[in-house]
């Protein structure tokens, strides 16, 4: 006989970024009865196999660039100072440790009950969660929210296996010497780039002749010359066929590109070709969800799915942007619309700023140049800069890395409708400049604003 069902008003499934934020505004903020369930680490991909670990990670990276353009500052930093990986990834894993039992306690103190299991639909109100001792209880809830992410993509080659994805690259106990990453968007371009400063041999394979392909030409330009300034081995108009085990470690890639047919060893593959919604141990057809062609669960702009009383939000949602501070904001403005009494709170998704942390580091909020000539034709005018920062003065010419803006702008009070910037800094740099943008500011809100001086960022109030 099935347990009887305990009973709450919002059951959130899925202790991710989203499912987090939304579960401690519902009974944190707001008083209602809410459970939570967690199939695996509290925090989800963001703390434990994303942003979180990746960007200490990218830090490690950036410290290493800097010992080496130390030099030309006057100081005699050996050149190769030695990264220990295995120290530094245990070091990085306790601190993601540390972030779990905080999301704990944030849970307890917000007082929402944390199952940790894996949810399945009974039916649209009742879920099935199976602990992993295999106990079973059923949670029967007034309102249900989907925020269950997502997994890597698998790319179908032969020998797939013997390869990594992201979540793989946070479990290596030891530096590669030589890796092959595939793909073409922010994690591949990010761990590429952490790789290669990190001193593995890198190659990055990629299926046109440029990648972060979503993103303004002027960046996709400008960091695929900058990658191949450093470095980096870059494989293009690439496919890989197999990937054979060599034993010791090492495999063979067979792969095709601009070269023709050949083959490298390598002691590490990476596959890094996008993420697919988390659903199938949801047994959504349980309460008749429906999803779009690539299974992201289909959504109206207030998060509500085509069943009364259920919502998703975050990566398995299609809409259409995977990013944590997205799934959160997302999970706030839901709180607030069902149980505070805000009822048009929902998540525009315009003008979201996002980063990848390459290096340098790219910024993007808004439309491209190419969306924004479709858009609004011949009312668009672009101001654009490209320039050495003054970081580089004390560099020798090979070791100058670029920094490029650029300012799109539409009709006759030139509102800003998209911003694009590359060099040292742009993470840091673009999210006040999304607060002008999200604001509506003009190019002549921008050039009011006295520049800072000397920095690079100055640029974009003064441009012509
Ligand atoms: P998740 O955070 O993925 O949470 C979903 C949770 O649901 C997981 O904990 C999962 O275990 C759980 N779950 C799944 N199925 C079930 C089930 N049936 N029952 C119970 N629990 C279940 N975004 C940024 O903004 N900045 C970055 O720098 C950034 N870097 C990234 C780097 C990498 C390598 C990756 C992979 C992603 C990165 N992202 C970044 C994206 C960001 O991590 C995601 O957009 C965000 O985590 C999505 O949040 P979510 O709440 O939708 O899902
Ligand atoms: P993305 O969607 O960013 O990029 C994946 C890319 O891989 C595709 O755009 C495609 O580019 C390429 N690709 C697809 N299939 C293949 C194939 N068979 N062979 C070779 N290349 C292929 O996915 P990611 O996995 O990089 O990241 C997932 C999401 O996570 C991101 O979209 C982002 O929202 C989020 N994220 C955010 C970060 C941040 O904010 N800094 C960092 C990391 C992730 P093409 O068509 O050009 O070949």
């Amino acid at each position: 006989m099935a347990p009887t069902p305990k009973e709450c008003d919002f059951l959130v499934i899925g202790i991710g970024s989203g499912g987090l934020a939304a579960a401690r505004r519902a009974s944190g903020q707001y008083g209602m009865k809410t459970i939570a369930v967690e199939n695996s680490r509290l925090g989800g991909t963001c703390v434990n196999v994303g942003c979180v670990p990746k960007k200490v990670t990218w830090n490690a990276a950036a410290i290493q660039e800097t010992i080496h353009e130390a030099k030309a500052y006057g100081f005699s930093i050996q050149e190769t100072a030695p990264f220990d990986w295995t120290t530094f990834k245990h070091k990085r894993d306790a601190y993601v440790k540390r972030l779990n039992g905080i999301y704990e306690k944030n849970l307890k103190n917000d007082k929402v009950e944390y199952l940790n299991g894996t949810a399945s639909f009974v039916s649209k109100d009742v879920v099935k969660i199976v602990g992993q001792d295999g106990q079973e209880q059923q949670v029967r809830a007034k309102k249900i929210l989907v925020a269950v992410g997502g997994r890597p993509s698998k790319i179908g080659v032969e020998g797939e296996e013997l390869g990594i994805n992201s979540d793989g690259f946070f479990d290596l106990e030891k530096q590669p010497k030589k890796v092959a990453v595939v793909g073409a968007g922010y994690i591949a371009v990010e761990m590429a780039g952490m790789f290669h400063h990190l001193g593995t041999e890198t190659h990055l394979f990629i299926r046109h002749d440029k990648f972060l392909r979503t993103f303004d030409p002027m960046i996709q330009d400008k960091i695929m010359d900058e990658y191949k300034r450093q470095g980096l081995h870059i494989h293009t108009n690439s496919s890989q066929s197999k990937l054979e085990d060599l034993g010791n470690g090492m495999k063979k890639l067979h792969y095709k590109d601009d070269q023709g047919e050949s083959t490298m060893d390598v002691d590490c593959v990476l596959w890094a070709i996008g993420r697919t919604p988390e659903i199938e141990k949801l047994k959504i057809e349980n309460a008749g969800i429906e999803v779009d062609d690539k299974n992201h669960i289909k959504v109206d702009k207030y998060q509500n799915t085509n069943v009364d009383g259920i919502y998703a939000l975050g990566d398995v949602c299609n809409a259409g942007m995977e990013l944590t501070p997205v799934a959160i904001a997302a999970g706030r403005r839901l709180g607030d619309r069902l149980f505070g009494g805000k009822k048009d709170a929902h998540l525009d998704y315009t003008n979201v700023p996002s980063v990848v942390f390459s290096h340098p580091t790219v910024g993007s909020i808004g439309l491209t140049e190419p969306e924004a000539r479709e858009k609004f034709g011949d009312t668009v005018k672009i101001y654009t800069s490209s320039f050495t920062a003054m970081y580089y003065a004390m560099m020798e010419p090979e070791d100058k890395g670029p920094t490029a803006y650029k300012l799109i702008c539409e009709g006759p009070n030139e509102r800003v409708v998209g911003l694009h910037i590359l060099g040292q800094g742009s993470d840091e740099i673009l999210q006040g400049f999304g607060v002008a943008i999200k604001m509506g500011a003009t190019k002549a809100d921008f050039d009011s604003c006295v520049a800072i001086h000397p920095t690079s960022a100055e640029e974009l109030v003064t441009m012509k």
